[in-house]
């Protein structure tokens, strides 16, 4: 049925898609485009290497020929890639507006000249800002407040404005905190765990008072694929329904798989801006698509944790020392060219 080309193929929650995918036997072909930034890795799509399926090609969404040429064998595309870490978009503004709103409109440019059956731009919860009560539905004001999710909110606007004056089939997911295997151990979770498992300290923002939305990558990528099959050209989909913890909730779960105390944990300032809490109404997506995320929690997360125990070679090469600036991450660069 589809010729797929998905966008930031090659990190977290992109690998996961990927693998999804390829099993699907209506779906022919599968192209990941991603230019393997400090987050994305081949390592991530490992074993989909051996599927005849899939094409991985070496390159950035902002390169305008290079998307042009990738867009227009493609029936379908899914587009993940994007500066993704709240902590660096204070720090690299100019690159999250680069990759998220500059890259956006080009691979719609791209599309416009074609003719797609469906481009599902992924997007995030971060982009209603924060709600101290209530869950954001899909008709609600965008009102981002960090870096991130400004230009992630900008992005979404590009994709409507695409579908409105030129009728590209975009639809959007925003969906919220994904947990699972394979996540840059950048993020809380990850981050937590991979101390842990070294037996360093961990920090917390503030008193750890900020609430997210954990939602299991595999429920996820179940709702994109809804979205990308059967989602109505122009329409949001939010996919939430994971499970509210604040900070600190979630810390002292993770304490407990990694049979740690409080004592690992330090309190450190917060964020020069932090969202105290995300919050989404994910009826829409519930009713007209039939999604619905079924992973437990802590579940999830023991079969998370274990895996970043497990596999400290995927892990290791790319924590930074936690004193460090965000500059001096360890940059691991892959060879230069297309690799199939
Ligand atoms: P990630 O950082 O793990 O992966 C991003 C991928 O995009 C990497 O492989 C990177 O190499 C690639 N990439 C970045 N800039 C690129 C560019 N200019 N050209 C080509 N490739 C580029 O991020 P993730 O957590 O997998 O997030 C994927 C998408 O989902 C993002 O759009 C993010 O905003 C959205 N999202 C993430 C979460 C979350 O909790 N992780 C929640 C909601 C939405």
């Amino acid at each position: 049925m589809e010729n797929v080309l998905v966008t930031g193929g090659a990190g977290f929650i992109g690998s996961h898609f990927v693998k999804r995918l390829l099993e699907a036997a209506d779906v022919d072909q599968v192209t990941v485009l991603d230019a393997l930034t400090y987050s994305g890795s081949l390592e991530s799509l490992g074993e989909a290497f051996l599927s005849p399926k899939l094409t991985f090609v070496h390159g950035n969404i902002c390169d305008a020929d290079l998307v042009h040429k990738l867009v227009e064998r493609h029936t379908a595309v899914v587009h993940f890639a994007a500066e993704s870490h709240v902590d660096r978009s204070f720090l690299e503004g100019g690159t999250f507006l680069t990759s998220n709103v500059l890259g956006t409109h080009i691979l719609l440019e791209a599309a416009k000249r074609t003719s797609l059956h469906r481009f599902v731009h992924v997007s995030t919860d971060e982009v209603y800002g924060p709600l101290i009560e209530g869950s954001a539905t899909e008709q609600d004001p965008l009102r981002p407040t960090v870096p991130y999710a400004v230009s992630k909110a900008a992005s979404d606007l590009v994709a409507l404005g695409a579908f409105i004056t030129d009728g590209v089939p975009v639809c959007i997911t925003r969906s919220s905190n994904q947990y699972g295997p394979g996540q840059h151990p950048e993020k809380i979770i990850p981050l937590f765990v991979t101390s842990l498992v070294k037996g360093l300290p961990v920090t917390l923002h503030g008193r750890g008072q900020h609430v997210r939305n954990w939602l299991h990558v595999e429920d996820n990528c179940a709702g994109i694929e809804l979205v990308l099959r059967t989602g109505v050209p122009g329409e949001i989909y939010n996919l939430g329904g994971g499970t509210d913890q604040t900070n600190a909730e979630l810390t002292e779960r993770l304490l407990r798989l990694l049979g740690a105390d409080w004592d690992m944990v330090r309190y450190i300032p917060d964020r020069k801006a932090n969202d105290l809490r995300y919050s989404m109404n994910w009826s829409k997506a519930a009713d007209t698509l039939g999604y619905r995320p079924v992973r437990d929690f802590d579940e999830g997360l023991a079969e998370t944790a274990d895996w970043y125990r497990r596999h400290p070679e995927r892990w290791a090469p790319l924590r930074r020392d936690p004193s460090a600036p965000l500059a001096q991450i360890h940059v691991p660069r892959p060879q230069a060219g297309d690799v199939s």
